[in-house]
């Protein structure tokens, strides 16, 4: 994704996403849900998972066990490609070594460490506040094992962290079941009725979290951005497209596709 990148594109790594018995989320919609719109059944994501998965195959996630790494890395993902946000991260690490010497750099040395990834001024200081939240040794392995909601509420509680950040940081470190909904994400998930159009990126989240099967997570993340990215852009090529027939948006004439 925008954040999280196609991480898991050809990893081949067989893992299913971990035990996550208290995915806690009250089952009602928690927005106004807007007439005319049902949330879908559990049996069509998986028919939308399924038609997805014969275009981009089946994907597993691949966590890499370190969440502040997640955090860092998701931070300088913000308005970058994949490329630069990796440049920055590699810069920063190469030059200011560990998250406590990071910490307490001057901030220009930061700076510039991650002035490949843009928005350099921005990123910086966020990633210091972040940081110093965190304390010395900055450890966030209690996520692994904290209720969800908590650990949620908890990186959502620091500085400059959104609700998809968290879903990075809970799904690519830690393995536990959250879609990130990136700016991919939400324009698909909204044109094939997973969600009302138009709902926040917040409401999306928890939305796709109550309709998605645990260990279809990752995999619907990352096929719905190669979706995205290939044939459901911004100006749609709906004539490619094989989820054409399961298209809320594209049924109900909401969309401008390429002739
Ligand atoms: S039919 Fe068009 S709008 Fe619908 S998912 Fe396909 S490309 Fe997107």
């Amino acid at each position: 994704m925008s954040g999280g990148g196609e991480r898991g594109y050809a990893r081949g790594v067989e893992r299913t996403i971990g035990p996550d018995s208290e995915v806690d989320l009250d089952r009602r919609p928690r927005f106004p849900v807007p007439k005319g719109w049902k949330r879908p059944s559990r049996k069509r994501v998986r028919a939308i998972r399924d038609r997805l998965r014969e275009l981009y195959g089946s994907r597993r996630n691949d966590p890499h066990d370190d969440p502040v790494h997640e955090l860092v890395l998701t931070i300088l993902s913000q308005n970058t490609n994949d490329n630069n946000r990796d440049v920055a991260y590699r810069r920063l690490r190469d030059r200011l070594g560990d998250w406590d010497s990071i910490r307490d750099a001057p901030a220009e040395e930061v700076v510039e460490a991650i002035r490949p990834g843009g928005l350099a001024n921005i990123k910086g200081p966020r990633i210091q506040q972040v940081l110093a939240e965190l304390g010395p040794e900055a450890d966030l392995d209690w996520l692994r094992d904290a209720p969800r909601q908590e650990a949620v509420d908890y990186l959502t509680s620091l500085p400059g962290v959104g609700r998809k950040t968290a879903a990075c940081v809970m799904i690519f470190a830690l393995d536990r079941p959250e879609v990130p909904v990136d700016t991919h994400v939400h324009r698909v998930g909204g044109r094939l009725g997973l969600f009302p159009p138009g709902i926040s990126l917040e409401g999306a989240h928890d939305e796709m979290l109550a309709i998605t099967d645990r260990d279809d997570a990752y995999e619907l993340h990352m096929n719905l951005i190669a979706h995205g990215r290939r044939i459901c852009r911004p100006r749609p090529r709906c004539g490619e497209c094989a989820l054409a027939r399961m298209c809320v948006a594209r049924r109900a004439g909401l969309v401008d596709p390429v002739a």
